[in-house]
């Protein structure tokens, strides 16, 4: 398989935006689609704002700056896309939506080129077979911020070939990052194990076993993880995570996910965490 030189983003939102940043800034030529030129310009402008920050921190030059800006093209036509030798999908996490895109991707790109979707939660397997060309299809998970972010996780889907996984593996590692592979599942890893474990802090709170400063101080300092699983919870979104673990009480059908029920009452008051202000903690 050629090497990838050209990759095409769909979504110039958070994911997106970040995404087209990591390629730029590792020589890759990018086509970032959206539906609107208001959405394409702001994704533009994020990536511009992020890049001037690397500069302040003395992370990258103006000249980094200039180069990873001029190697972005920004479109509202999927037909743009016809140059690319990869399209990764980061539209909004939305199933009907992304089987549109895809088919849309589908009819207008040449056989050869790859597909890969950043979705977080809905089954590459399935969306795959949404396609003509599913042993070419993938899931690329990357994490937010992108281009801070070292992890990607490489999703295969039952019909996903070897030489599809190869070629995104060593894109993963060219653009810097540490790609670990994965099979096709609810959660797929990281989320597998994190959701439950946020899910798990807020049973300990509801019982009243310590505070919610003690019970986040516990996980920094005794795990050594950089951010509590409460404070992450109020960054995620408590309705977001209350989502992932219903997902998994339909996909696995299995007690050991069961939502708790203090989560819910939360979600039910609308403290959702940062974005509305309160959650655990209020900001
Ligand atoms: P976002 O809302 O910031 O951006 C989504 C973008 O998709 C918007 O700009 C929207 O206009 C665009 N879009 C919608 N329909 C489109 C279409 N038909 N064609 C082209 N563009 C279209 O969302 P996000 O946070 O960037 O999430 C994108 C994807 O990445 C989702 O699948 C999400 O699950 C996944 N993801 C998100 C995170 C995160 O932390 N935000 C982390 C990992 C994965």
């Amino acid at each position: 398989m050629n090497t990838i030189q050209t990759i095409g983003i769909i979504g110039a939102g958070t994911m997106g935006n970040g995404i087209a940043q990591a390629c730029a800034t590792c020589g890759i030529d990018v086509v970032m689609v959206d539906i609107s030129q208001a959405a394409v310009d702001k994704g533009l402008a994020t990536v511009a704002g992020s890049l001037d920050r690397l500069i302040k921190k003395e992370k990258a030059t103006q000249a980094d700056k200039t180069a990873a800006l001029a190697r972005i093209k920004a479109s509202t036509q999927y037909a743009d896309l016809h140059g690319c030798d990869l399209v990764i999908e980061a539209a909004t996490e939305n199933e009907a939506l992304k089987v549109k895109i895809l088919q849309q991707l589908d009819a207008e790109l040449p056989a050869h080129v790859l597909i890969a979707s950043n979705t977080s939660s809905i089954s590459i397997t399935k969306l795959a077979a949404a396609t003509q060309r599913a042993s070419q299809f993938i899931g690329m998970h990357f994490f937010n911020p992108v281009p801070m972010m070292a992890l990607v996780e490489i999703i295969r889907g039952l019909q996903t070939s070897d030489a599809t996984h190869d070629a995104v593996k060593a894109l993963s590692q060219r653009l810097g990052k540490t790609p670990i592979t994965v099979k096709n599942a609810p959660g797929f890893v990281v989320n597998r194990i994190l959701v439950p474990m946020i899910n798990e802090a807020f049973f300990v709170l509801a019982e009243g076993l310590a505070t919610p400063e003690d019970i986040d101080a516990g996980m920094k300092l005794g795990c050594n993880h950089p951010i509590g699983p409460l404070a992450l919870a109020d960054m995620i979104g408590l309705d977001v995570c209350l989502a992932v673990m219903n997902v998994y009480v339909e996909e696995y059908n299995d007690g050991k996910y069961r939502p708790c029920p203090l989560l819910k009452e939360m979600v039910a008051a609308g403290y959702l965490g940062r974005k509305t202000g309160r959650g655990v903690y209020t900001y």
